[in-house]
């Protein structure tokens, strides 16, 4: 976990009210794994605010292993904290700590990876999809409330801007609560239909997302489908970011955990879920 001064390198709306932002930051680049995350103050606030890294790479574009000295963050602007990042320009410099937390793990012997997000809970999926691409079969459902909420993977290709473009092979499949794009509905709606296909399931999302798939998993034990091996990524308000207060502890089937230096992910079935208040 390092701490240091970053420049920003770019900082765009992407979609409505979501940015993407490049830093430079190489220390944290070269070392960070899907899943984590960094914190940052936001100046005029006490406490840093959390995101998840959402893209490694050189020069604000994904970049081989070699060269990654940049990371980038994708943001909504939730609140006062995400609104003053907003309004940052290129050039100004960033107070970062990270990376912080567990990140997704795949098990060796997984071959076919099935990525569920929820909204903005696309940022850290972003990056797991870009590490484990070349070793694996990769679908990827992205559900969000209309088409222009959803990750524009095509126009990463198109104009080459900074957004990471769809891996090569991966399968993108866009679900749109008012049906303007893709399948109507939500994310776990389709979920189930590729339950028997993946070995490994991560997701990330809202809390109620977590809770459906934690029945959904509870109904598959006593079926023949399998909500197989699920990590979740709790983004909840948090302290101080890497275990020091307890601001962001957890009840879990494993005891009490601290989300920020326990997790952020978990597996979706340890997490009691009746006890989360999020
Ligand atoms: C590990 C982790 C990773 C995250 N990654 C991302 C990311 O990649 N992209 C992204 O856009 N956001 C992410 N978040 C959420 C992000 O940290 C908050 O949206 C941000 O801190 C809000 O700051 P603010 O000052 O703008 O909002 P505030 O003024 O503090 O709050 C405004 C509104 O946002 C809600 N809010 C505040 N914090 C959170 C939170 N942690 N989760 C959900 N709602 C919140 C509040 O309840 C309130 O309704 C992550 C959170 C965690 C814990």
């Amino acid at each position: 976990m390092k701490q240091i001064l970053c420049s920003i390198t770019s900082n765009a709306e992407v979609m409505p009210g979501i940015h993407l932002m490049w830093i430079e930051a190489s220390d944290i680049a070269c070392s960070a794994q899907p899943g984590q995350f960094i914190t940052l103050r936001c100046v005029g606030f006490t406490l840093r605010r959390p995101f998840s890294v959402h893209q490694v790479g050189s020069n604000n574009v994904i970049a081989s292993e070699a060269k990654q000295s940049h990371i980038a963050f994708l943001f909504k602007v939730a609140g006062k904290g995400t609104l003053w990042l907003s309004q940052r320009q290129t050039g100004e410099r960033l107070d970062i700590l990270g990376p912080l937390g567990e990140g997704f793990t795949i098990e060796p012997k997984s071959k076919h990876l099935l990525l569920v997000a929820g909204g903005i809970g696309i940022a850290p999926l972003v990056f797991l999809m870009q590490y484990a691409s070349s070793q694996h079969q990769i679908t990827l459902i992205h559900g969000a409330s209309t088409a222009a909420q959803l990750y524009p993977f095509s126009l990463a290709v198109k104009k080459r801007s900074k957004l990471s473009p769809l891996p090569k092979g991966v399968q993108f499949i866009p679900v749109t609560e008012d049906g303007s794009m893709g399948q109507k509905g939500r994310a776990t709606d389709i979920l189930p239909d590729f339950l028997n296909w993946a070995d490994q399931v991560y997701a990330c999302g809202p809390v109620d997302m977590y809770k459906a798939m934690a029945k959904m998993s509870l109904r598959a034990k006593q079926s023949n489908l399998k909500l197989r091996k699920c990590q979740v990524s709790l983004e909840v308000r948090m302290g101080c970011g890497f275990g020091a207060c307890y601001g962001c502890t957890i009840n879990t089937k494993k005891g009490l955990k601290h989300i920020c230096r326990d997790g952020p992910v978990f597996e979706l079935d340890d997490i009691i879920w009746q006890e989360v208040r999020i």
